[in-house]
């Protein structure tokens, strides 16, 4: 007779577990069974299939019950996620309610989440710039945090390996502050756009505007058809869900080609609680998940697991995943899980109205814009502030319905509206520093609804990031000026960190065991089977949107997991 308490096991036993199934998990996942690996992916939301499961895609404003706006009801009850620009009528079914989930503040924080097969990458920007040894190297030069384990270098070939497969848009500048990438053909801009680029040029050496670089595919590639994802069609309501997959989700591309290996096992509704020890093993074994519809625990084992619930949902992971070995959180012997969390300062704000060229207008829509890469503090330290800040940029001609007249005079003046002047904006995306006082930590008393401890967030901006705020504000009205745009407002908006959606640390990679808890292959230094590869693991948290680097690390770190554990290293 078999032995149903082996049998229940061997049937849970995987090679590798991946937590998580947004943009990290779903590149651990593509990796992983690409390299054989039976793999069993772990996701505390719903399902989300491309393409059926987007029900808001096709819909007109007018088929939307408030034409696309957020009820009163709504907001009030969501006073946190009805702040995120992205969470509107057509995208609720994506974002977690601010009740669902509940964490105590110890200092304002905005999180904004996306529980779901797919995770964030179904509502994400798309902005996909490389970092540079400029930020790889930032610790070690200004002396904060500590200094990464890895460089440029390690990460260049693995940068163009998961640009390829996800499909990016942009132009070879040759700025050493923002490395060139493997583009498709980039968008195109406006002329007033154009016209603020070759003004900074003229005036500024080390400052440049260049087109954003963004997972759009702006002209499919065998590999992209292969993934089913066609060419963008500058909609513009991408955080809808994508049916044309023409820019990089989860869901649209490395879920469903991980899928396809037949080496993936998919478990939506599984809340992960924890990772299992084993003493004698010196090892983890497997994963703790509350079943999120029977609210049953169980557990899966693999040899090898991968963290990808999130910066700080992994940190979660971790805290909560305690033993007689690690009393304070899996892989905690520095002390430091938790700390030296950072996010990116996206406070300030500048607007201007350019009363040129008023004979051209835009034509179509662009699901992006001109980007200023950070030019402060690069080459030598030349502010009151440490690091800098990079900037969004975009120009527009505004429009006004013409409501005179009746019947077809109404229809042909509605058809062709009045248009107004140029207008131009600019925001800040600036690095913050990771700090011990800024942490997270579990909670002794309240617990969410599924009996885990809920997560205390003590996170806030310091002096530093005034300063730059301050500078931002200067430099851009001097670009503004410059550029003979007039008008000019300077806003900060001291939004509560957590609303620029990068927050990043906790269990930063080092070289020393004893102030990190990662090492350069995103291997916990003291749990060699359990790899963190999402933002949890980073050091420091440049200027540039971080997600290519959350792949690109992935990719990485899954190519030395499997490599390792065929060498029997973990
Ligand atoms: C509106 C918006 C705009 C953005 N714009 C950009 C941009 O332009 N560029 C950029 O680089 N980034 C952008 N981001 C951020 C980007 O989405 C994240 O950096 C990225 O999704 C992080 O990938 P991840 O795999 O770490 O996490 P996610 O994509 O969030 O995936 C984490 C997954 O883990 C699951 N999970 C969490 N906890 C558990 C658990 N206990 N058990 C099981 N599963 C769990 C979640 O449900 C989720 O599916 C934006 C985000 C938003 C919301
Ligand atoms: S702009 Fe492109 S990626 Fe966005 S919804 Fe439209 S087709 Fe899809």
């Amino acid at each position: 007779m078999a032995n149903l308490n082996i049998d229940a096991k061997a049937q849970n036993t995987y090679d590798a577990i991946v937590i998580g199934s947004g943009i990290s998990g779903g590149w651990a996942a593509k990796e992983l069974t690409g390299k054989g690996l039976r793999t069993l992916v772990l996701e505390r939301g719903r399902d989300v299939r491309h393409v059926t499961d987007y029900p808001t895609t096709m819909m007109q404003p007018w088929e939307f019950d408030h034409r696309g706006q957020l009820t009163k009801e709504v907001k009030d009850a969501n006073p946190i996620i009805s702040k995120c620009y992205a969470f509107y009528e057509g995208t609720q079914q994506f974002f977690v309610k601010d009740a669902e989930h509940p964490y105590i503040q110890e200092k304002p924080f905005d999180w904004i989440r996306g529980y779901q097969v797919g995770g964030k990458s179904l509502m994400w920007a798309r902005q996909t710039q490389r970092w540079s040894d400029f930020d790889f190297e930032g610790p070690a030069r200004d002396g904060f945090a500590v200094d990464w384990p890895i460089r440029y270098a390690d990460l260049a070939p693995w940068y163009s390996y998961v640009e390829r497969f996800a499909g990016i848009t942009g132009n070879k500048d040759g700025l050493d502050t923002l490395p060139d990438g493997e583009f498709l053909p980039p968008h195109e801009w406006n002329c007033v756009e154009k016209h603020f680029q070759q003004k900074v040029a003229s005036r500024y050496k080390d400052r440049h505007v260049i087109m954003g670089r963004a997972a759009h595919i702006t002209k499919p590639q065998p590999v992209h058809l292969q993934q089913g994802r066609a060419q963008c069609q500058h909609r513009t309501i991408c955080e809808r869900g994508c049916p044309f997959g023409g820019y990089f989700s989860s869901n649209s591309s490395t879920i469903p080609w991980a899928a396809k290996t037949g080496k993936m096992t998919l478990r939506p509704d599984s809340v992960v609680h924890s990772i299992i020890y084993d003493e004698q093993k010196v090892r983890a074994t497997g994963v703790r998940i509350v079943d999120a519809n029977t609210k049953q625990m169980q557990e899966y084992y693999a040899r090898i697991i991968f963290l990808n619930a999130a910066a700080l949902n992994s940190n979660l992971v971790l805290l909560n995943s305690t033993s007689h070995r690690f009393p304070n959180g899996l892989g905690n012997d520095s002390g430091v899980l938790g700390k030296y969390i950072a996010f990116h300062n996206y406070r300030a704000g500048i607007s201007a109205q350019y009363d040129g060229n008023l004979d051209s207008t835009t034509d179509g829509r662009r699901p992006n814009s001109p980007y200023i890469p950070r030019f402060r503090n690069v080459y030598k330290q030349e502010t009151d502030f440490l690091r800098g800040y990079a900037a969004g940029f975009s120009a527009g001609r505004s429009s006004r319905a013409n409501q005179n007249g009746i019947g077809a005079d109404l229809k042909q003046n509605l058809l062709n509206p009045e248009l107004g002047g140029w207008y131009v904006g600019s925001h800040m995306m600036g690095e913050t520093i990771p700090k011990e006082t800024n942490f997270v930590a579990l909670d002794s008393a309240q617990k969410d609804p599924f009996g885990i401890p809920q997560l205390k967030i003590s996170i806030a901006y310091d002096d530093n990031d005034d300063k730059m705020v301050k500078d931002y504000q200067e430099q851009m009205t001097e670009m503004f000026t410059a550029a003979g745009f007039t008008n000019i407002r300077v806003r900060d908006d001291h939004r509560n960190p957590g609303l620029d959606i990068h927050e990043m640390g906790g269990a930063r990679m080092g070289k020393d065991p004893k102030t990190s808890v990662l090492n350069k292959w995103n291997q916990l230094h003291a749990v060699k089977n359990v790899f963190v590869t999402d933002g949890s693991c980073m050091t420091s948290t440049s200027t540039q949107n971080p997600s290519l680097t959350y792949m690109a690390m992935t990719a990485r770190s899954a190519d030395y997991a499997v490599k390792a554990m065929k060498k029997g290293l973990v």
